[in-house]
């Protein structure tokens, strides 16, 4: 018996729909164009990969991989075709070797893994790659946060040690923001140094040594993190705990001289390229391989999650995944976020409705108006050509319900004097026109 079950898109994913996918579309678009002028190459890497991947470059003690992956064993070998019913025994059979995957919590660990099985440190350095796709993370869903997400992410792979990369990076988003019609975007950098004891080790002790004297007044996650990851504890959100964080000691007082060289070179460097930027003491990453530039970019409309992006330094990182030393930066931005904000200030995509509906009425004027349509097509205009024959009052209904602009009007008269009628529906005004005149009455601006 046919079940009854009516489905729906499990929590936390969503249908993106039409006229939303337009604005979508442009972004994406923006983000090829724009990336492009920079030098950057677009990666297409998978959404699935080895579920250590992912723990070694994320992190195994992260939130993001201890908690939040969708993860499933990979069957070793073909898995034959089997019926429904009998997928339970396939499944009991997966050979205990088979190997742990994970979709994919985001993508910098498959773009570097991709650097280094492609041998691109052959290439001339440095290698910029950019990519855009769903990410998915088993989340509490919220406004701005889903289970799948989509981030347009780029990176820059080998190459000097130049403030240049990092500046010019930055720069490129700011511009990418800039086309999309982003409001309000707020640019925050920091430098977190790199970890050694003359540099972020030596914060890290003296940052544990402070907070251990004011433990008593710190939330449970906040004490916690005093033990695992002390950095994590400047990015609490909870207000009793600010103005106790406010008064702990900040690390751009403890970098090393050469960090601190390379934090006043990247912002003299954007200075120099026009790009606005506000200093945030505050703005961490807790993982070893992190290094220096830090930046987030936050925007309007958001409420709490109004975080569009987020980027850092991580020279270390294609050396723990087996490549060769190489320097690293890049950013993730939120497209979901991205487009949120863009809807909220106005700057979504109007409904596209058609250009012309074609109300045809009678065997002759269907051969014309089925030619009419793929000339008009052809020459780009959105155009409808309804399946059925209709009155021509319920045709112009239809036509004006579908947001068009004009409606061609074609019955037995018109395909005999070759005149076609064409009604704008504004303004309900007529003309007779051929069908050479048409097409040029609708190409003019
Ligand atoms: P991350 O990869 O965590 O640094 O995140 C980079 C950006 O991706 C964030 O600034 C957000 O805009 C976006 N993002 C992260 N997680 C989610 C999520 N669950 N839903 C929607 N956007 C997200």
């Amino acid at each position: 018996m046919a079940s009854k079950t009516k489905f729906q898109a499990i929590r936390g994913t969503r249908d993106l729909l039409p006229p939303e996918t337009a604005l979508w579309n442009r972004v994406e678009q923006t983000a090829h164009e724009v990336f492009a002028t920079y030098g950057f190459g677009e990666i297409r890497p998978p959404i699935f990969e080895p579920t250590e991947l992912f723990a070694r470059a994320v992190g195994g003690e992260t939130d993001i991989v201890s908690k939040e992956m969708y993860t499933f064993q990979n069957p070793t070998g073909l898995a034959p075709m089997v019926h429904e019913k009998e997928m339970v025994g396939t499944l009991a059979e997966m050979s205990p070797e088979s190997e742990m995957i994970s979709l994919r919590p985001e993508a910098t660990a498959s773009v570097c893994r991709a650097y280094i099985e492609h041998n691109m440190q052959q290439l001339p350095q440095p290698v910029k790659l950019y990519y855009m796709g769903p990410m998915f993370r088993r989340e509490r869903p919220q406004k701005g946060r889903y289970r799948q997400f989509y981030q347009i992410g780029a990176e820059i792979l080998g190459g000097p040690d130049a403030p240049a990369i990092d500046a010019e990076l930055i720069e490129m988003l700011m511009t990418f923001f800039d086309k999309c019609g982003l409001q309000g975007t707020e640019l925050s950098v920091n430098s977190i140094g790199h970890a050694a004891d003359n540099c972020r080790r030596g914060y890290v002790a003296l940052l544990k040594a402070e907070l251990e004297k004011v433990k008593d007044k710190l939330g449970a996650d906040s004490q916690r993190r005093i033990e695992t990851n002390p950095l994590r504890v400047l990015d609490s959100k909870l207000e009793y705990e600010q103005p106790i964080i406010a008064t702990l000691p900040r690390i751009a007082d403890h970098l090393c001289d050469e960090c601190k060289t390379h934090y006043a070179a990247v912002k003299h460097e954007l200075e120099q390229r026009g790009v606005i930027y506000r200093e945030n003491w505050r703005l961490v990453r807790g993982l070893d391989y992190y290094m220096r530039t830090t930046f987030e970019i936050t925007a309007q409309g958001l409420g709490s999650q109004n975080a569009v992006c987020g980027g850092g330094r991580y020279d270390g990182l294609v050396e723990l995944l087996g490549g060769p030393p190489t320097k690293g930066i890049g950013f993730a931005i939120g497209e979901d976020r991205l487009i949120l904000s863009l809807q909220e200030s106005g700057k979504g995509a109007a409904p596209q409705g058609r250009d012309v509906y074609i109300a045809w009425m009678g065997e002759r004027a269907y051969a014309t108006a089925i030619r009419a349509a793929k000339d008009l097509r052809n020459a780009g205009f959105r155009v409808e050509l309804p399946p059925t024959e209709l009155k021509f009052g319920k045709a112009l209904e239809r036509a004006s319900k579908l947001g068009s602009r004009f409606a061609l009007i074609l019955g037995d008269n018109e395909v005999a004097d070759g005149q076609w009628t064409l009604k704008t529906l504004a303004d309900g005004s007529q003309q007779k026109l051929t069908e050479q005149a048409l097409l040029e009455y609708l190409l003019k601006p």
